[in-house]
C-alpha cells in the first residue's frame, strides 16, 4: 500500500498538458485556456459619459444656477464634432463619448433646458459621471492568464475584449470500462444476482464535468477474453477508467487481462479508505487507473485521483481542494490507512464551516454519498478526535461536479 499523496503524485507525473485547439467563444464555456489572452480594444475605447445629462466645463458651473449654451448633441454611438468652448454645453447620453473641451457631466436632473440654453442647477466637479478611456481594461493588457477555466462572466469580458475565439486545451478523452458479470445497464431487466451498474454513467458525468469527453465503454464480464476484447476501446484514450475487478477474488481479472495486454504496473493498492484497491499503470501511451467497484470508491477515487490528472492535462496545478473545518462529533483513532469520511458541511454561528461525518460509511452507500457535501480527511494513525477539533475538509464543489 502506498500513501494518498504519492499515488497522486505518481498519477499527475504520467500527463502532460493536451495540445491546444480553437474555439469560437460560444463554445468556450468551461474551457481551459491553452494561453495568455489580452484585450483587443480598450474599454470604454475613448472617455464616455456614465449618465444622461450635459457635458461641460467644471470651470463653467462652479457657482449655480448657470446658463449654458446648447451647442450640440452626443448620443451613445454618435459624436460631437467639435469643441465645447466658454459657457458651452453638449446634450449628452450614457454611453456617449465625451466631447473636447468638456470635463464634466452634469445629470439631466440638475438641469433645465429651454431651448439653445440649459440652465444648470448643481455644481460640476472635473470627471464627474465620466468613465475614462481604458477604465475597464486597455488593448494589449492580459485579461485572462493560461490554465483559466472559462465561466459565463469570463465569457462577456472575452466578447467585450473583442476576443471571438480563444485557444483552449482540447477536452480530456477518457474511456471507461465497467466489469461484473453482476452488472446491468440502469433500465435493463435484472438477472437473479444481479445489480445495476452505476459506475459507467456516475463516471462519465464526472468526467463531463470536470470538462471531459467520456467513452462509455460499457460493461465487460468478468472472463479474459472478453476483457480483452473491450479493453480495444481504449485505443488512443487520454486516460482509461476501469471499475471492479480490482481485489484479489477469482473474478477480479483486470489486472491480469491489462498486463496480457502490456500493460506496465505502477503500482496497486493505496493506503485509504475507501478505496484501497486501486491500479495505476500505462497500457501503451494511455495511462489506466483501476478503480474499485464500489460506487462511493469509485467516485471518491476520481476526485481524489483523476481530477488531478485532468489539471495537468488542462496545464493547471493541480491540488488546492483541502481546507479545514470544526468537526461536529466526536472519532475514534485511526488505523494506517487514510480516512474520507462522507460528512454533512455546515456553518456555525459565527459562520465558521463545521463537519458532521455521516453514522454510516460503507463505501457502497451512494445515498449517503449523495447526501454529503464533502469528505473529512483522517491521516493514517489520527488519536480519537473531540468534536471542535479542527480536520483537514475536502468540500464537493457546488458545480455541477457536485463530488
Ligand atoms: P469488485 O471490485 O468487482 O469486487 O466490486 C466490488 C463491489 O462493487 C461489488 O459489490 C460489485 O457488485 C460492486 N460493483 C462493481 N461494479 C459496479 C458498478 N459498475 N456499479 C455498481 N456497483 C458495482
Ligand atoms: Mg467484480
Amino acid at each position: 500500500m502506498i500513501p494518498v499523496e504519492q499515488a497522486q503524485k505518481q498519477i499527475c507525473a504520467a500527463f502532460r498538458p493536451l495540445p491546444a485547439e480553437q474555439v469560437g467563444l460560444a463554445e468556450a464555456l468551461g474551457r481551459v485556456l491553452a494561453e495568455e489572452v489580452t484585450a483587443r480594444v480598450s474599454h470604454p475605447p475613448f472617455a464616455v459619459s456614465a449618465m444622461d445629462g450635459y457635458a461641460v466645463r467644471a470651470a463653467d458651473v462652479a457657482t449655480v444656477p448657470v446658463r449654458l449654451k446648447l451647442v450640440g448633441t452626443a448620443p451613445a454611438g454618435g459624436h460631437y464634432e467639435g469643441r465645447v468652448g466658454p459657457g458651452e454645453a453638449v446634450r449628452i447620453l450614457t454611453g456617449g463619448p465625451l466631447p473636447e473641451g468638456a470635463d464634466s457631466i452634469v445629470i439631466q436632473e440638475n438641469a433645465r433646458r429651454d431651448g439653445d440654453s440649459v440652465e444648470l442647477t448643481a455644481a460640476a466637479e472635473p470627471g464627474r459621471h465620466i468613465r475614462p478611456q481604458g477604465q475597464d481594461f486597455e488593448a494589449g493588457k492580459p485579461i485572462f492568464r493560461a490554465g483559466t477555466r472559462m465561466t459565463v462572466r469570463d465569457i462577456g469580458l472575452a466578447a467585450a475584449a473583442n476576443r471571438p475565439w480563444l485557444k483552449v486545451r482540447r477536452r480530456p478523452r477518457v474511456a471507461i470500462l465497467s466489469t461484473g458479470d453482476e452488472l446491468s445497464m440502469p433500465g435493463e431487466p435484472l438477472g437473479p444476482a444481479g445489480i445495476v451498474g452505476s459506475n459507467g454513467l456516475a463516471l462519465s458525468a464526472f468526467v463531463r464535468a470536470c470538462g471531459g469527453e467520456p467513452v462509455d465503454l460499457g460493461i465487460a464480464r468478468d472472463d479474459s477474453g472478453v476483457l480483452a476484447e473491450m479493453l480495444a476501446g481504449a485505443a488512443g484514450a487520454d486516460l482509461l477508467l476501469t471499475t471492479g475487478g480490482a481485489s484479489v477474488g477469482d473474478h477480479d481479472l483486470v489486472q491480469e487481462a491489462l498486463q496480457a495486454q502490456g500493460m506496465k504496473l505502477a503500482f496497486w493498492k493505496i493506503a485509504m479508505r475507501p478505496g484501497k484497491p486501486v491500479m495505476f499503470g500505462q497500457l501503451g501511451s494511455t495511462p489506466v487507473l483501476g478503480l474499485p467497484g464500489n460506487p462511493v470508491s469509485a467516485l471518491v477515487c476520481s476526485l481524489l485521483f483523476v481530477k488531478p490528472a485532468f489539471a495537468v492535462m488542462e496545464g493547471r496545478a493541480p491540488g488546492g481542494e483541502t481546507e479545514t473545518a470544526i468537526l461536529g462529533s466526536d472519532l475514534k483513532a485511526n488505523d494506517q490507512r487514510q480516512d474520507y469520511l462522507r460528512a454533512r458541511l455546515g456553518r456555525d454561528a459565527e459562520g465558521k464551516l463545521v463537519a458532521h461525518p455521516m453514522a454510516r460509511q460503507d463505501s457502497a452507500m451512494m445515498a449517503f454519498l449523495a447526501q454529503a457535501d464533502g469528505l473529512v480527511i483522517r491521516p493514517p494513525h489520527a488519536p480519537a478526535a473531540e468534536a471542535g477539533e479542527i480536520v483537514p475538509v475536502i468540500r464537493f464543489p457546488s458545480d455541477l461536479l457536485g463530488i
